[in-house]
């Protein structure tokens, strides 16, 4: 197979500088390996003979951005780029599953490439010498195989992150993982739990995302249980309802698959029934209920999040779409107002995506009629926007101080008079004009009986 690669300008630029005053340097790496396949590389790493400062004497100072000359990386900018070139290294021996004890600059690419975690990644390229396949990277990337480099319990055991690293690679690529790459990914998961929770995050949202995800997840289940133990009930939790399938857990990762690829909404799927286990019951025909269990549910996605470091943001908004993701409102203007009220205007459509998934998951049960039923809400969503319908306080033609001129001191009783109108406009009572608005807050503002 002809395995030339287009490497842009300003790589081949600095590579040939280095040939040029004597050192080794080739593009390694991610970017080889995307450009085997036929995907635009998100970014170009460099490996070379040449020390930092000899990289630095070659490229000269002014491009220079940063000058990690302790970890062998030095990084440079051209037109906007950054291209990170790191010192051929070996890792040498690894103190707690994570971090080399020392490490060496080594002047053979080889070094370099064997430290490398899967064969698909130990991949080299330069003009001169076209691409260094040292690992049989090349055919792994045409079989569809993941691999790692050497002994896996060795590598596995050297930094855990990589555990994580093949399952991502085998969800995004749609690769097979090897046999023996396999049995010790399940034999070392404990590992993770030496790696931090910000990088199996990072991880973990890949692998999520990835056009595999369905299969790495259902055998790979064991895995993420190591830093999400919370998925273990759902494993073979049989729902006993005609709407069903699949178990718990099955279902899930169905509704991943079905979720586009998108990280809140995959992260979404991945919750939305987690608390399912908590909350069941049996009625005595024998039909399984889960009552209550969107709020255990969203309980439970919220401690994972937090213990995994997401950012404030992601675990509000998949907590809120986690704890809606099993509401039905009535498919009528005013219902689907009060759903736009609680949801934002931006996170409607998204829930009804992950609803859509939800069905998919499912049982062919009623399917026809649920995904009517979500088409129908989505037709009513356009339409209220269509109508620049108010569905949020600062929508009302009349704000706090509107209220306070009326006489109105007490900041929470202003809040309960705008709720209230807000209520009255969502359900279709009153109109959103000023006048009318201006009315309504002087009769609740004096009514006894006003409910605030
Ligand atoms: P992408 O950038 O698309 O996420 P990548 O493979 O380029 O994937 P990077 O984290 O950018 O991932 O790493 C660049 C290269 O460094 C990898 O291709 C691999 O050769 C090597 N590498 C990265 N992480 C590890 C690791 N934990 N153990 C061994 N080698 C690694
Ligand atoms: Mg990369």
């Amino acid at each position: 197979m002809d395995h030339s690669i287009d490497v842009p300008k300003r790589v081949s630029y600095i590579i040939e500088r280095l040939i040029g005053a004597g050192y080794s340097a080739y593009a390694v790496g991610g970017c080889v390996r995307d450009s085997i396949i036929g995907k635009v590389p998100s970014d170009w790493d460099i490996c070379t003979s040449a020390l930092p400062q000899q990289t630095l004497e070659v490229l000269g100072k002014p491009n220079l951005v940063e000058n990690g000359m302790k970890h062998g990386t030095v990084t440079v900018r051209y037109d906007d780029e950054n291209y990170e070139i790191t010192t051929f290294r070996s890792d040498g021996v690894y103190d707690d599953n994570r971090h080399p004890r020392q490490v060496s600059f080594v002047s053979d690419l080889r070094e370099d490439l064997a430290r490398r975690d899967l064969t698909i990644n130990a991949l080299a390229y330069n003009q001169r010498d076209g691409l260094v396949d040292l690992f049989g990277g090349a055919e792994d990337i045409e079989k569809g195989i993941i691999r790692c480099v050497g002994n896996p319990d060795e590598r596995f055991s050297e930094d855990g992150l990589r555990i994580m690293r093949t399952l991502r690679f085998a969800s995004v690529l749609g690769f097979d993982i090897d046999e023996e790459t396999a049995l010790s990914v399940h034999k070392n998961a404990h590992l993770l739990k030496n790696i931090s929770a910000e990088r199996i995050a990072s991880e973990f949202n890949k692998l999520l995302m990835g056009k595999n995800a369905e299969r790495v997840l259902s055998e790979y289940y064991d895995v993420i249980a190591v830093f999400i133990p919370e998925l273990l009930p759902m494993v073979g939790f049989e729902q006993k309802t005609p709407h069903h399938v699949y178990d718990v857990w099955e279902h899930t990762v169905k509704v991943i698959s079905f979720s586009p690829e998108d990280r809140i909404l995959r992260l979404t799927a991945f919750f939305h029934d987690i608390g399912k286990p908590e909350c069941f019951t049996v009625s005595p025909d024998g039909t399984g209920h889960f009552h209550g269990h969107p709020d255990v549910s969203e309980r439970i996605a919220a401690d994972v999040l937090r213990r995994l470091k997401y950012d404030n943001k992601t675990i509000n908004t998949v907590c809120l779409l986690v704890r809606l993701h099993d509401k039905r409102p009535p498919a009528e203007p005013k219902y689907v107002r009060r759903f736009l009220s609680e949801l934002g205007e931006e996170l409607f459509p998204e829930l009804l995506k992950l609803k859509r998934a939800d069905a998919m998951g499912q049982s062919e049960f009623r399917r026809k009629e649920k995904l009517e039923y979500i088409s129908e809400l989505r037709r009513l969503y356009d339409e209220e926007l269509e109508k620049g319908s108010a569905y949020s306080l600062g929508m009302l033609r009349i704000n706090g101080r509107d209220i306070m001129s009326l006489g109105v001191r007490d900041g929470r009783q202003v809040g309960m008079i705008l709720r209230k109108m807000l209520d009255f406009v969502i359900d279709g009572e009153l109109e959103n004009d000023r006048e009318r608005l201006l009315a309504c807050a002087k009769e609740l503002a004096l009514s006894d009986n006003a409910g605030i």
